[in-house]
């Protein structure tokens, strides 16, 4: 189980609804239990396992993420969340929403470091760990390395703007960090998974669209046609090479 706090914490009000803190109760009951080896030896010394014995509770934290990321889905967004962990403890969320807030910073990580960093009234975070189910963006890198993050956990990799190896890798360099361990791939099947289906609703909603266009106006097809969207702010579906790029 998830270790518990004392006193849930009230949502702060200046991160707006796609970023809140976790109470402890929002916490799944089924939730694995969590290998020894990837518990922390005390809460102010946190101790960050291999990946392959941290797997299991890996999974847990991501699944979390999952969660904040069908938020996005239903309000919109491109379905991509995050999670915030303390010790063995969710302690803030977010989830992508770029379009409704009108502010291409609003990553599903920027949303959950701006939660934590809330919560915990302080702008480092050191010893916490990101679990967030898209490979991060290199803004989010930086802000990720701002923030002192000591692991970031993250599913599926984002060919066309990852960078924690898949364009460039901002953790590698040493004279950027010193900090953060990475570790991708966790659930990348099912992270995946969510992102595609997300696009392929998009391709339909867009196909069924143009069709009733062109039953009404009695014109080809070509209205909106494919969308060279690339990234995460982009509600249209990408035109062609589903599923082995993300539009983001
Ligand atoms: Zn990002």
């Amino acid at each position: 189980m998830v270790a518990a706090t004392d006193k849930p914490v009230a949502v702060p009000v200046n991160i707006g609804s796609a970023a809140r803190a976790v109470d402890k109760s929002e916490l799944p009951e089924d939730a694995p239990a969590i290998a020894p080896e990837a518990r922390s030896a005390s809460s102010d010394t946190p101790l960050f396992p291999e990946p392959e014995t941290a797997s299991e509770r890996d999974r847990y934290f991501m699944r979390l993420a999952q969660a904040a990321a069908e938020e996005a889905r239903a309000a919109g967004e491109v379905p991509v969340g995050a999670v915030l962990v303390r010790g063995d403890e969710a302690i803030a969320t977010g989830f992508n929403h770029p379009i409704g807030a009108h502010d291409p910073s609003a990553h599903a990580e920027m949303a959950a470091l701006r939660a934590a960093a809330d919560r915990l009234q302080n702008y480092r975070l050191p010893g916490c760990e990101l679990f967030v189910t898209l490979e991060p963006c290199l803004m989010c890198a930086g802000a990720i390395m701002h923030a002192r993050i000591a692991r970031v956990v993250f599913g599926a990799r984002d060919p066309k703007t990852g960078a924690c190896g898949s364009v460039v890798d901002a953790f590698a360099n040493t004279q950027l960090n010193h900090h953060t361990l990475v570790v991708g791939g966790v659930l990348e099947e099912e992270c995946g998974a969510a992102l595609r289906s997300f696009f392929a609703d998009r391709r339909r909603a867009s196909r069924e669209a143009r069709a009733r266009l062109a039953a009404t106006t009695g014109s080809g097809d070509d209205a909106g046609g494919a969308s060279n969207a690339t990234d995460r702010t982009s509600a249209q579906a990408p035109g062609s090479d589903p599923g082995t790029r993300w539009p983001l």
